[in-house]
């Protein structure tokens, strides 16, 4: 299946000179929406993680369902001030901005293993936050699964030495 065809492209948001990448017209399509989630689970299954660790808020969208698919839990990373409990913090810089990724501090026991989800992976400052978020919490990152890789921003560089796991490319 033919998955960049799903992607919308929308130029100037949310700022000129982004193209940002719509996955909501994937997500729309019932056969899109499975043959993604079905092609993620068969990457991902060989890295056996206890725990989906997936970005707010796209990264929620597919995620979950992975989580679901691959039989292991789902732990949210979200932005400040939205979690109930005691957290742990990282700063990151996005392809417009910077922000910062909170976890809750008891989200997973210490040697867990976690793949982390994302729809993009663009310079790399979320995933990279994210994963010192893992470190932080003593867990094993088994992994990195992102529907799209933005290649020419060279995300993949800022990120540990694991597999990563990718379906769409822009070069
Ligand atoms: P980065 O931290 O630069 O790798 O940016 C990744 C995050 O920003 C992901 O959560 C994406 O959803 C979002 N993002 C960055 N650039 C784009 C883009 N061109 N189109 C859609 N989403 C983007």
């Amino acid at each position: 299946m033919d998955l960049k065809s799903f992607i919308r492209d929308i130029p100037d948001f949310p700022k000129p000179g982004i193209v940002f990448r719509d996955i909501t017209t994937l997500l729309r399509d019932s056969q899109g929406l499975r043959y993604t989630i079905d092609t993620l689970k068969d990457k991902c299954d060989r890295l056996s993680p206890d725990y989906v660790v997936g970005m707010e808020s796209r990264g929620f969208l597919f995620g979950v369902p992975l989580a679901y698919q691959l039989g292991c839990g789902f732990i949210p990373v979200r932005k400040p001030g939205k979690l109930p409990g005691q957290v742990i913090a990282a700063q990151y810089q996005l392809e417009y901005g910077s922000d910062r990724l909170e976890m809750h501090i008891d989200a997973m026991a210490p040697g867990s293993k976690v793949l982390i989800v994302d729809d993009l992976i663009a310079t790399g400052g979320t995933a990279a936050a994210t994963a010192q978020l893992v470190q932080e919490a003593q867990c094993h990152l088994v992994g990195f699964a992102f529907i799209i890789e933005l290649k020419a921003l060279g995300g993949r560089n800022q990120l540990p030495d694991v597999p990563i796991v990718t379906l769409i490319d822009y070069h």
